[in-house]
């Protein structure tokens, strides 16, 4: 489907400028506003990181996209697609989409008194690039 379609069947009218920030969103690897920002504005000179926000705030509303929760202190967005757990390294604070691991599918009324809407499951620790990298300058 053409991300036109995608957008327009979630009620998104389809500018450039949202285009670009989902095309990019699905090529890149769960990125920051500001790497969304950097890597656009030359393309789309009229764009600020503030239209990098709100356009991610709305694919977010409408369930294109999701914030990636982890304790730094930018959000990270990721396509929604298949479910899958992710993996943060420490070392190059990159995340990787993990697939081996399902994560966990909670009812909604799985918890007394709450509404339960997403599960996220995110490793952490080190990635095989930054582990070959630590046993090499040993
Ligand atoms: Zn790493
Ligand atoms: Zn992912």
């Amino acid at each position: 489907m053409e991300t036109k379609d995608i957008l327009s069947r979630r009620g998104i009218a389809p500018s450039l400028t949202r285009l670009k920030i989902y095309e990019y969103l699905r090529a890149a690897s769960h990125p920051s506003v500001d790497e969304i920002y950097q890597n656009l504005k030359e393309e789309i000179p009229t764009l600020s990181k503030t239209t990098v926000y709100n356009t991610l705030h709305l694919f977010v509303e409408k369930d294109l996209a999701k914030a990636l929760f982890t304790d730094f202190s930018k959000n990270r967005y990721d396509i929604k697609d298949v479910p899958h757990a992710h993996f943060h390294c420490t070392e190059c604070d990159e995340i990787h989409d993990i697939h081996e691991i399902t994560p966990p599918r909670i009812a909604e009324d799985a918890i007394e008194g709450y509404l339960a809407k997403e599960a996220q499951l995110t490793l952490k620790g080190v990635c095989p690039r930054c582990r070959r990298q630590n046993t090499n300058s040993q």
